[in-house]
């Protein structure tokens, strides 16, 4: 029989080794190692088997396959722990006779397995099929290597083929055993066929598997690598794409409504498709600013104790005892009920009574942000309400302005001068605002560049106008008004002492010892440098005061600055109104009446003269229409009663009447000049003239009777303010006196009166 070698035999673990591979692996066993030993001793052969179970540590003969390779060490590598590393090359097959102990190492005695071949063709045959669905195996994601594959395809040789393939197929050890023990190749080549068709079954399986969970990951994954793959072509492109990134990370941060989310991230990814430098890009990017910028949660919360909130309200302004008791209880019934039903105040009054600073004073009060707009001039309903951001250079309105200014969305928002509004074709503004203005619509308010809807509902609306006569009614109806009229002289000498004068002091960086002013520089500037119902061009002054001085000190030629009565004048230069002691004479046809505009209480000329012609009318001065028709309803009164004046009858249809009132710039209305036209009238007639030192107010009718009229606080401050001590009121108008401070009061000789009559007998002299 055949050749027999005795060759050192090495067990291996879960492993198979065929002949024509090279293959690398550790060993560690004593018994391997003297294995090892032996085989570098004599010719470097070893005969490899595997083991039957590969966990076991300490093995007998039994315990082997018979049937190993004989392979040559061509490496070995000392590791650490006493291992070593071999490389060996796979020589052939061969069976142990027999096997024994020697030295520590197992010892066998080994044939050569000789392979024998059948018919050709068909092992070329069963050859082809193989490599075919070896093919099959490796086209897709396979266990198979790659690299082997490719070098199978070219062998010619079956068992070449076999040991190669074996090799690298992931089967069992006794699946490899099985093809490592048979001879024949045809046999061979079935078992490898077989083998091979179970690991395309696997394969394919593993194919569809892996694609289900593939499309799973894929719907992830595709949009996260279509993701990358556009940043990378931004990035290429030069476009900012951490920018993008940036912003929906912020937007995702800022805990917008839910609706107002979407829509950004939604704009942000119409942007992030845009080149940078397209105009579309940067509209699209100051929208996604502005609803970052909005505040859409921020909120601040109210002061605990309305008993602080009041403090803080007194502190900051002198006087107005009615307007605080007011404003106090606003505040509790806004407390109480959370804003839902607080109306909205208007404070009305002439400019610098302090309407803003009121306002303002109520946001710190309640420890809330103050932003303030101005709605004079305002034409445009986009102006509060926005443009759309189709719209070159479009912008939200002014409302959204002002919530961004404030950075909360429960700040006070003061809507200065709504009795400023106009409209024109570009639709009307007040609409837009009495929508602002309405609870039931504010929550969802919708600017057009916004295009999503804002939450007015808490933000604290307060309005300020001069006038109450321009607003629109039905803004009007939605609005308590406040009135504030002007301040006594004594009022104004206290707000600059207490207020002004500390405030532009601090505000010129004058210290306590360096600045002083008395109080008759006070006066004098209430008296003689200013002539308003409010304290703004007081204050005004005052600092034009502060400034100068602080430019004295700088010279370093004086360490204190002290301004009294005398020396106001160099600062200030000549005085600009003189106190009217006299009056001026007393004229024919020329009377003094008071009115009360926007702008305060004022006098008011009304002159009259009485031309021969053919009993014409002339109304000069911009009068409106009720005054037209009081001057018309005087002259009837004054014609139907002639006789008892003596004016004789027929004198009336050969004379013309001009009425003039001066200052024709600023236009005048109302009927409380009805008594004074009468007076001048009756005096161009008579000839008779005016006393200059009584001033006059009350609505006329044609039987003579003198109606009550509005503002009567505002007149008398007017004629306090410029020494008129007789004052000529309607006796309905008694009861408001109240209301005129002292020393107004107590200095100005209030004649009520109840018919016109009394009005002449009172004002015209010689009567
Ligand atoms: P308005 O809004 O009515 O035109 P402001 O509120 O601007 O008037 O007031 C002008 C200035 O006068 C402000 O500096 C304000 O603080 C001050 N002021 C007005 N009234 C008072 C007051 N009663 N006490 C203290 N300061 C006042």
């Amino acid at each position: 029989m055949g050749n027999f070698i005795q060759l050192p035999l090495l067990a291996m673990r879960g492993r198979v080794i065929f002949p024509d591979t090279t293959v690398s692996f550790d060993v560690g066993r004593m018994i391997s190692l003297t294995a090892v030993k032996y085989a570098t001793a004599h010719d470097s052969r070893i005969f490899v088997c595997a083991q039957k179970q590969s966990e076991k540590e300490e093995i007998s003969e039994s315990d082997i396959y018979t049937v190993g390779t004989v392979v040559k060490l061509r490496q070995i590598t000392r590791l650490p722990g006493n291992n070593l590393r071999l490389s060996v090359e796979g020589l052939f097959r061969a069976k142990a006779k027999q096997v024994s102990k020697e030295d520590g190492a197992f010892i066998a005695t080994v044939e050569e397995i000789k392979s024998v071949h059948g018919e050709k063709t068909l092992e070329q045959a069963y050859l082809r099929t193989s490599k075919e669905i070896l093919k099959e195996i490796t086209s897709g994601d396979s266990r198979f290597p790659k690299d082997a594959a490719v070098n199978l395809e070219k062998c010619t040789e079956p068992d070449v083929f076999i040991n190669i393939a074996s090799h690298y197929m992931q089967i069992s050890v006794e699946r490899k055993q099985q093809v490592l023990e048979c001879a024949r190749i045809l046999e061979r080549l079935e078992i490898m066929d077989k083998f091979l068709n179970d690991e395309l079954e696997i394969s394919r399986l593993e194919r569809k598997i892996s694609a289900a969970v593939r499309q799973n990951i894929d719907k992830n994954q595709k949009e996260y690598f279509l993701r990358e793959q556009l940043k990378a072509i931004h990035t290429e492109l030069g476009d900012d794409v951490e920018e993008k990134e940036e912003l929906e990370e912020k937007i995702k941060a800022k805990g917008m409504p839910e609706e107002v989310e979407e829509k950004a991230l939604k704009e942000l990814s119409r942007m992030s498709r845009m080149q940078s430098s397209s105009p579309d890009y940067n509209v699209l990017r100051l929208y996604i600013d502005w609803l970052l910028d909005l505040a859409w949660n921020e909120k601040t919360e109210d002061t605990e104790k309305l008993a602080d909130a009041v403090k803080i309200l007194n502190a900051d302004h002198y006087g107005l005892e009615k307007i605080k008791e007011r404003i106090t209880e606003y505040l509790a019934v806004l407390k109480r009920t959370e804003g839902r039903t607080a109306p909205i105040l208007c404070f009305v009054g002439p400019p610098g009574v302090g309407k803003t600073s009121i306002a303002s004073s109520i946001a710190r009060s309640l420890g809330r942000k103050f932003v303030r707009m101005s709605l004079g001039g305002v034409k445009d309903e986009a102006e509060i309400r926005g443009h759309r951001k189709t719209y070159i250079g479009a912008m939200p309105g002014r409302i959204i302005n002002g919530i961004k200014k404030a950075g909360s969305i429960n700040p006070v928002f003061l809507l200065d001068e709504i009795d400023k509004i106009s409209s024109d074709m570009r639709g009307d503004p007040a609409d837009a605002l009495l929508e602002v203005l309405d609870p039931a619509q504010n929550s969802t308010f919708l600017d057009r560049y916004l295009e999503v809807p804002y939450d007015l509902s808490k933000v604290l609306f307060i309005t300020t106008a001069n006038t109450l006569e321009t607003i629109p009614a039905p803004l009007l109806d939605r609005l308590e008004v406040i009135e504030l009229g002007g301040y006594t002289t004594v009022e104004k000498k206290e707000i600059a002492k207490r207020y002004l004068v500390p405030k532009k002091q601090e505000a010129n960086g004058l210290k306590s010892g360096e600045f002083s002013i008395t109080d008759g520089a006070v006066l004098s500037i209430i008296e003689n440098y200013t002539r308003e119902a409010g304290v703004r061009n007081l204050e005004r002054m005052i600092d034009s005061v502060c400034r100068k001085a602080a430019v004295r000190l700088a010279d370093g030629k004086q360490q204190s600055v002290r301004v009294n009565e005398k020396n106001l004048q160099d600062i200030l230069g000549a005085k600009k109104f003189e106190k009217d002691t006299s009056l001026g004479a007393d004229e024919v046809g020329a009377a003094t009446g008071l009115a009360w505009t926007s702008v305060g209480g004022t006098t008011l000329t009304i002159e009259v003269s009485a031309m021969h012609g053919k009993g014409d009318v002339m109304l000069t001065g911009k009068l409106g229409d009720v005054m037209k028709e009081s001057a018309r309803a005087a002259i009837s009164y004054i014609r139907s009663n002639s006789a008892s004046y003596g004016i004789e009858s027929e004198v009336f249809e050969k004379t013309d009447i001009h009425i003039h009132v001066p200052e024709g710039a600023t236009p005048k209305d109302g009927p409380s000049a009805g008594i004074t036209m009468a007076t001048a009238i009756l005096s161009a007639f008579t000839k008779k003239p005016v006393r200059k030192s009584i001033a006059m107010t009350g609505e006329i009718t044609l039987r003579g009777k003198v109606l009550p009229i509005g503002g009567l606080k505002e007149k008398a401050l007017a004629a306090y303010r410029l020494g008129i001590r007789d004052v000529i009121i309607p006796a309905d108008n008694k009861k408001d006196l109240e209301e005129v401070p002292e020393p107004v009061r107590g200095d100005i000789n209030f004649i009520p009166v109840t018919d016109v009559d009394a009005v002449f007998k009172n004002a015209i002299i010689g009567l």
